[in-house]
């Protein structure tokens, strides 16, 4: 992997801030945008704009064909069987939303349980929630144990005649957890519940093949994998999709529309309510073609080595740090607090001295919770990150951690 040649293609990293090169380590929350997908949003909107589906004109065929090559670059990217299975959405949080409504409004009553983990970012919680105001549905919680891996006995043990619905982040956000979601789900099969994968952490970093997971449902963002804001993805096997009601109305969803009735389009257009980002999502697909280029197992093994350096350079040169997840195989990701310092005051100096990270929840509150904290501060890596950042990470964590201790 030439990392000078792939930086190049990132002028937001040749950035100052106060004055000292900008080390952006905050990729979990966004990953930046390579040059050619920045150049294909740019010629979506000066050479082939026109709205999708609805004219027989030049343009309009050029931007249809655009988003519809797009929809099969993600069939293959996860192995989908078909492309009626794969829904736009304007990121995860939509696409589970979408499942929560749609699904869980029809087929979700009083007394039934759905089972998610400690480890869920709220986009996995409040979907789920939203749907107690209507039936009186319970949510069980998978705990997580002291490496931060999900506790698999406890997970078998919440099965019950009222379970319906399994849904589990495929890597955590915070503690960079990958979860063993192929057994997941062959548990939950067993028990005839569907389940559907947050994949907003593991599209960035893993291959996903949703026909060998045998996943239900798999959701993830654009804009975590070097993608636009704005996009993601809904893949859903056919037969609930085609059993699921409209998510939302409007344009392209329907087939014909009368004051009396209104018929649905096919799959996957009945979910896909207005005019979608067409541009966007066409450069979803330019985002795909450029991780593949690399290879995303090439991607996974740089990360990984940024990972273990630095984890392993901040245990021994850090006093007091800890580290939140430890478990084997995770992503490269860091969560972490040094003695009783305030993870926001930390994220602030860092800042100060180049270093981007996020501090905060990190919209995992209820894992928070569990671990006893606040907070955390979180470091995390991507493509194009170098060791010598993690050394000026480390450097300037070390400065940080004296100037408050
Ligand atoms: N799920 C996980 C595990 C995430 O990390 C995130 C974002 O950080 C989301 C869901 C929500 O993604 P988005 O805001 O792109 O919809």
């Amino acid at each position: 992997m030439d990392l000078t040649k792939i930086r190049e293609d990132y002028p937001i990293l040749d950035r100052k801030i106060y004055g000292r090169p900008l080390v952006y380590l905050d990729n979990t929350a966004t990953s930046q945008t390579p040059r050619e997908v920045v150049d294909s949003i740019v010629s979506g909107y000066t050479s082939t704009k026109a709205n999708v589906h609805r004219g027989v004109h030049t343009l309009s065929m050029e931007a249809t064909e655009l988003q519809e090559g797009a929809r099969r670059k993600v069939k293959e990217f996860i192995n989908a069987p078909s492309t009626d299975e794969i829904i736009f959405t304007r990121g995860t949080t939509e696409a589970i939303n979408l499942v929560a409504a749609s699904y869980g409004g029809t087929f979700l009553h009083d007394g039934d349980e759905i089972i998610l983990s400690v480890m869920e970012h709220h986009s996995n919680i409040v979907p789920w929630q939203l749907l107690q105001r209507r039936a009186d549905i319970r949510l069980r919680v998978i705990p997580i144990r002291e490496d931060g891996s999900l506790d698999m006995d406890a997970y078998r043990s919440l099965f019950n005649e009222h379970t319906r619905f399994v849904t589990v982040c495929h890597a955590s956000n915070v503690l960079g957890t990958v979860n063993p979601v192929k057994e997941i789900i062959a548990e939950a099969h067993s028990h005839g519940v569907p389940v559907l994968i947050d994949g907003a952490q593991a599209a960035p970093h893993l291959k996903i093949d949703v026909q060998d997971l045998d996943a239900d449902f798999y959701a993830f963002s654009a804009h975590k994998m070097y993608g636009p804001a704005g996009v993601g993805v809904l893949f859903g096997k056919r037969k609930y999709l085609e059993m699921m009601p409209p998510y939302q109305g409007g344009g392209e969803m329907i087939e014909t529309v009368s004051f009396e009735k209104t018929t649905f389009a096919e799959l996957p257009y009945k979910f896909e309510a207005g005019t979608p980002d067409f541009i966007g999502i066409a450069a979803l697909s330019k985002a795909i073609d450029y991780m593949q280029s690399i290879g995303i197992d090439a991607i996974a093994a740089h990360e990984h080595e940024l990972l273990e350096y630095t984890t392993k350079r901040m245990i021994e040169e850090i006093p007091g740090v800890k580290i939140y997840g430890t478990a084997p195989g995770k992503c490269a990701i860091i969560s972490f607090l040094v003695g009783g310092e305030h993870h926001y005051d930390m994220g602030m100096l860092l800042d100060k001295l180049g270093i981007a990270v996020r501090t905060g929840h990190h919209c995992a509150q209820p894992l928070m919770h569990s671990l006893g904290i606040e907070g955390t501060v979180r470091a995390s890596f991507a493509v194009y990150n170098t060791i010598e950042e993690c050394d000026l990470f480390l450097n300037a964590l070390k400065r940080v951690s004296a100037m408050l201790m």
